[in-house]
C-alpha cells in the first residue's frame, strides 16, 4: 500500500468516504440553507474562501459565543479556528458587545473621530511601543497603506518579503521563489502587473540572502511576520531578528512587522514579547474583538518622514485610506478590546492552555510514530507533516498536504471540534478551558486511530 506522511492512503480514502457521508447525514439543515444560498450567492457563500473547508457543503452557523459555535442543525462545536483569528478573544466578547451596542446607538460613522480616537492611539502606543498610529478596516489594507507610505517616505520602490509569506490580498506580496527564481504566484486572478519588478523575495532565516538583497540600496521596506504562520508555522532561528534588524537599518530600509497572527504571543504581539524594534507594525483581525478593524503604527522617525511626504505632495488623492476607516464603531470596539481583552491577565491562561495542547499533540503523534511535528506561538499552535520544524517557507510548503488536512479537519468537525481550514492551526481564546483542550486531544486520538488502524 502507498503511504503519505506516515498514513496508509487507501485507509485515508476509506475514512474520507465515511466522514463525508457522516457530515451529510448530520447536517440536513446546513445542506438545505447552503442549497438555497447557491441561487443568488456566487459560489453559494458570502466569500468564496468559505468553501475552503473540507466539508461537502458549507456548514451554516446559527450563533457563536465564547468558544462555541452552534451550527444550523443545533450541534455545539468547540471552536479552535476562531474565525481564523478574527475571534481570538472569543466570539461575541461581552465587553466589546456592550461597547459597540452603546456606540451604535450614538452613531457609527461620521468621517470624524471622538474621545475614543485619542484613547485608542494611547492604547496602541502602550501595547506596541510605536508612537504614531492610523487605522484601516482590514489587515490587508493596513499592509497596503504602510507599503505606500514607506515607498513615498523613502523614495525607494522595492518591497522585500520572505518566501511563502501571506499578508492579505495586497498584490505586491504574491511572489514566490520557484527553484530559486522569483515568480508571480500563478493562482492570482486578474493580476495584470509584473509583481516581480518591485518585489524581492528571499527565504526566512537566510541572513546572507537578506543582506545581498538589501545591499542594492533600493528596498523601501521589509514586510514580515515575526514568525511565519501562513505556510505552516516557521519560527525565527535564535539571533535571526537581532541580526536582520541591524542589516535592515544599516541599508536604510524600514522593517514592518505584521502581527496580525502573532498577536497570539501576547498583548504586544511577538514584537513586545521578544523585544523587537520594528520601524512600523501592522495588526488586524482580532483588534476590534471581531468587528472589522486594523491598525498600523510608525516609529517617531518614520512617522516624521511619512508626514513630510504627505505635506510636500501635490494636493489631491493620496490613494491611502477608505471612507469607513477609523469609524466611530471601530474605535469603540478597539478601545474595549485593547483595554479589556488584550491584557496580560487575559493572555496568561490562553498561553498555558496552548502549551498543554501542543504537548498533548506531540505525545499523541509520538505514540504512533507519525513523522509529524508541532510548533507553538503563544495561543496558536499547529501540527505539520514533517519530522522537524521547518526553517523556511520552502520546507514548510513542502509539508503541506491539503487532502490529508481536510480529511483530519472533517473528521474532527464530525466529532464536535473545529480547527482552522488552512493547514492545521489551532487557537485558544479566553473562554477555552482545560476541558475543551482535553476534548480536542481525545478527539485527535480518536481520529488518529481511525486514520492509522482503519
Ligand atoms: N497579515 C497576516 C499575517 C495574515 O495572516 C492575514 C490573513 N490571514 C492578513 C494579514 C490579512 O488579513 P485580512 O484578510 O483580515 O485582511
Amino acid at each position: 500500500p502507498s503511504f503519505r506522511h506516515g498514513i496508509r492512503w487507501d485507509r485515508a480514502q476509506a475514512l474520507l468516504a465515511r466522514e463525508v457521508a457522516a457530515f451529510v447525514q448530520r447536517n440536513p439543515r446546513s445542506q438545505s440553507l447552503s442549497q438555497r444560498a447557491q441561487k443568488h450567492l456566487m459560489f453559494g457563500v458570502p466569500l468564496h474562501w468559505m468553501n475552503d473547508w473540507g466539508t461537502p457543503f458549507a456548514l451554516q452557523v446559527a450563533k457563536a459565543q465564547g468558544v462555541d459555535i452552534t451550527d444550523a442543525d443545533g450541534h455545539t462545536l468547540v471552536d479552535f479556528c476562531l474565525g481564523d483569528t478574527g475571534a481570538m478573544f472569543g466570539h461575541a466578547p461581552t465587553v466589546v458587545v456592550q461597547a459597540i451596542a452603546q456606540q451604535a446607538a450614538q452613531g457609527m460613522t461620521a468621517m470624524l473621530g471622538g474621545e475614543d480616537a485619542a484613547v485608542v492611539g494611547e492604547l496602541f502606543h502602550a501595547h506596541f511601543g510605536l508612537t504614531h498610529w492610523q487605522f484601516a478596516m482590514t489587515a490587508t489594507d493596513a499592509n497596503r497603506y504602510v507599503l505606500r507610505w514607506l515607498r513615498a517616505a523613502s523614495g525607494r520602490k522595492k518591497l522585500l518579503v520572505f518566501n511563502g509569506c501571506y499578508h492579505g490580498t495586497i498584490e505586491d506580496v504574491f511572489v514566490d521563489l520557484v527553484d530559486g527564481v522569483p515568480t508571480q504566484r500563478d493562482s492570482l486572478l486578474g493580476q495584470v502587473h509584473d509583481l516581480t519588478a518591485h518585489t524581492v523575495v528571499v527565504e526566512f532565516n537566510d541572513l546572507a540572502a537578506l543582506e545581498a538583497a538589501l545591499a542594492k540600496g533600493d528596498i523601501a521596506c521589509v514586510l514580515a511576520e515575526p514568525a511565519m504562520t501562513n505556510i505552516g508555522m516557521v519560527l525565527p532561528e535564535p539571533g535571526f531578528w537581532e541580526a536582520a534588524q541591524t542589516l535592515i537599518k544599516k541599508h536604510g530600509a524600514a522593517l514592518v512587522l505584521d502581527e496580525t497572527h502573532t498577536i497570539s504571543c501576547g498583548p504586544g504581539g511577538y514584537t513586545r514579547a521578544q523585544g523587537l524594534q520594528p520601524d512600523a507594525l501592522v495588526v488586524g483581525k482580532p483588534v476590534g474583538g471581531g468587528l472589522p478593524c486594523a491598525a498600523y503604527g510608525f516609529s517617531a522617525e518614520w512617522a516624521a518622514r511619512v508626514v513630510h511626504a504627505k505635506r510636500t505632495a501635490p494636493p489631491g488623492h493620496s490613494g491611502i485610506g477608505t471612507t469607513l476607516s477609523g469609524n466611530l464603531l471601530a474605535m469603540a470596539a478597539m478601545r474595549a478590546t485593547l483595554s479589556e481583552l488584550m491584557t496580560p491577565a487575559v493572555y496568561a491562561p490562553m498561553l498555558a492552555l496552548s502549551h498543554t495542547l501542543a504537548e498533548g499533540l506531540r505525545t499523541r503523534i509520538a505514540q504512533r510514530r507519525l513523522p509529524w511535528c508541532v510548533t507553538q506561538l503563544g495561543a496558536r499552535s499547529e501540527f505539520q507533516f514533517r519530522t522537524t520544524p521547518p526553517r523556511n517557507g520552502s520546507e514548510a510548503g513542502d509539508a503541506l498536504d491539503s487532502d490529508l488536512e481536510h480529511l483530519i479537519h472533517l473528521a474532527l468537525l464530525n466529532r464536535g471540534v473545529m480547527i482552522t481550514p488552512f493547514h492545521n492551526m489551532m487557537l485558544i481564546c479566553p473562554s477555552t478551558t482545560a476541558a475543551h483542550v482535553q476534548q480536542l486531544l481525545d478527539t485527535f486520538d480518536n481520529v488518529l486511530d481511525a486514520l492509522c488502524h482503519g
